[in-house]
């Protein structure tokens, strides 16, 4: 393999602009296609969502590029949840118990503009924009193109093609409609899509409500959420089902029904949102997917990454990180195996899919967990007693949600696996009254310990993963 070698990337989105940077750095010569105009210069944010929770995986990914800084300089921390119930009242709750473990609130477009930014400098990086996928031919690695300026249809004959596509990517349907090989692929959709809203800003451009927090509206079978913008507003997401429930997608039609169920439901977050009928009857509404393929790669000629390989719903925040994470891994594993990508493509999969897989499943169980559990009286006392471990032994206690977002040296395959036992043994003792009778600490997490061993030990004797 030759550093002057041809390396195509379909999608300069989150991971493919990325991963550009990253081989550009190695030296290799990079053609980046994306079908959207460019982002730092046409506003295209309507429809995607407008800003996103980086944690440590990704800033992980940042680092090894070079660009953590110029990250962070754009982020708003968020140090826990805000929870809103129907009558306007708050509570808090921590996202860790140790200091300095926080995530945060950053802008798609801007991220993303850095990292194209970034990759530009590198002159065997040329990025096209307004140029779409249509199909690759996976054997003898030709991708076609059309050109959405000029209308041309070309093709690009790659030694390498990465397809960083996203959700609906052009390279995995070229991987099942070729057939040249078993290809494995699943699509599962939520009966939930998403409506994005905005809280402007106030007169003095500050924001209206709390800003070191990811504000929830819990509401079992819907859900809102809003994450702060540096401009002094939130970005406010509403999930609610297409079809189910007396208010749901297909039903909330004119702007009297719209106001019925917010006045109902969410009365504080309605006196924030002054446009609300005409962003809900004009901003799209989203499909939530979780999308499991494998094998991501076609012998030494393509690869899927990202949300491509392996897109996932959206709530535990992880989506783009395990992408970014997707390029630390391919990284070392290129370290290994530089020179075949045939060998790199098959190590990476298998280092990585186990992961990916779990954060899937890890993301759906949020799902529940973010709408219906944060408000459970057991599950706040849950969270509390984690607090409390993490604060009295931060070196010995952490919960799934700090190993999943925190702990980015812990696999997610493993944070998903130690936290669930974790989980079950914690909900036990707290619904039990244990902690009546066991009130020290260190008896505490001496219990916690032992019953999470015992339940993995447990689920390995059932032949659980
Ligand atoms: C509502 C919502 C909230 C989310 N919140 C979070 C969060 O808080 N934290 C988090 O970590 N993740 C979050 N995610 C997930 C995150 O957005 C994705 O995981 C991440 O964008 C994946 O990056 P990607 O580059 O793989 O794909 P994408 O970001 O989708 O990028 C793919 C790129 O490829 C381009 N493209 C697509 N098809 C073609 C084609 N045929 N030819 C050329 N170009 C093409 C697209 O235009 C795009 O630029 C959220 C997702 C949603 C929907």
């Amino acid at each position: 393999m030759s550093k002057k070698e041809n390396i195509v990337i379909i999608g300069a989105g989150l991971c493919g602009s990325l991963l550009a940077l990253r081989l550009a750095q190695r030296g290799y010569k990079v053609s980046m296609y994306e079908s959207r105009p460019d982002l730092r210069t046409t506003d295209i944010s309507a429809g995607r969502s407008i800003n996103l929770a980086l944690s440590d995986r990704g800033f992980k990914a940042l680092r090894l590029c070079g660009v953590e800084e110029k990250a962070r300089d754009i982020c708003i921390p968020m140090y826990g949840r805000l929870m809103h119930d129907r009558e306007g009242n708050t509570f808090a709750s921590s996202y860790s118990g140790r200091e300095g473990e926080y995530i945060n609130s950053i802008s798609r477009g801007d991220l993303n503009g850095i990292l194209l930014t970034e990759a530009e400098k590198h002159e065997n990086v040329t990025i096209h924009f307004n140029t779409e996928c249509t199909s690759v031919d996976i054997e003898n690695t030709v991708a076609y193109f059309k050109d959405y300026n000029t209308k041309e249809e070309f093709s690009v004959d790659g030694d390498v093609i990465f397809g960083t596509d996203g959700a609906g990517s052009a390279l995995r349907k070229s991987y099942y409609l070729e057939r040249k090989f078993l290809f494995s692929y699943s699509q599962n959709f939520l009966t939930h899509g998403y409506k994005e809203l905005e809280i402007p800003a106030d007169t003095l451009g500050s924001h209206q409500i709390s800003k070191e927090h990811l504000h929830i509206w819990p509401r079992g079978e819907y859900m809102l959420i809003a994450l702060p913008n540096l401009d002094g507003s939130f970005t406010v997401t509403l999930f609610l089902s297409y079809d189910e429930g007396e208010y749901n997608f297909n039903n909330l039609t004119s702007e009297e029904k719209i106001t019925e169920f917010f006045e109902k439901e969410f009365s504080d977050a309605l006196e924030l949102i002054p446009c609300i009928k005409d962003e809900f009857l004009n901003n799209p509404t989203g499909a939530l997917g979780t999308v499991k393929c494998s094998p991501w790669h076609y012998q030494n000629k393509t690869l899927l990454l990202g949300d491509a390989a392996h897109a996932i719903v959206p709530f535990y925040g992880q989506g783009m990180n395990a992408s970014f994470e997707d390029v630390t891994v391919f990284d070392t594993i290129l370290d290994e195996h530089e020179g075949d990508w045939g060998a790199t493509f098959k190590a990476y999969e298998k280092a990585r899919k186990e992961d990916t897989d779990a954060i899937a499943d890890l993301a759906i169980d949020n799902f529940y967990e973010m709408r219906d559990h944060v408000a459970n009286p057991l599950f706040k006392q849950k969270r509390k007693l984690e607090m409390d471990l993490e604060k009295t032994f931060p070196t010995e206690y952490f919960s799934k949600y700090s190993m999943v977002t925190f702990n980015e040296e812990i696999p997610y395959a493993e944070a998903m696996k130690k936290g669930r036992a974790q989980d079950k043994a914690l909900l036990n003792m707290v619904a039990h009254h244990d902690l009546d009778v066991i009130t020290d600490l260190n008896e505490v997490l001496k219990k916690v310990q032992e019953e999470t061993n015992e339940i993995l030990e447990e689920d390995k004797i059932a032949g659980f993963k």
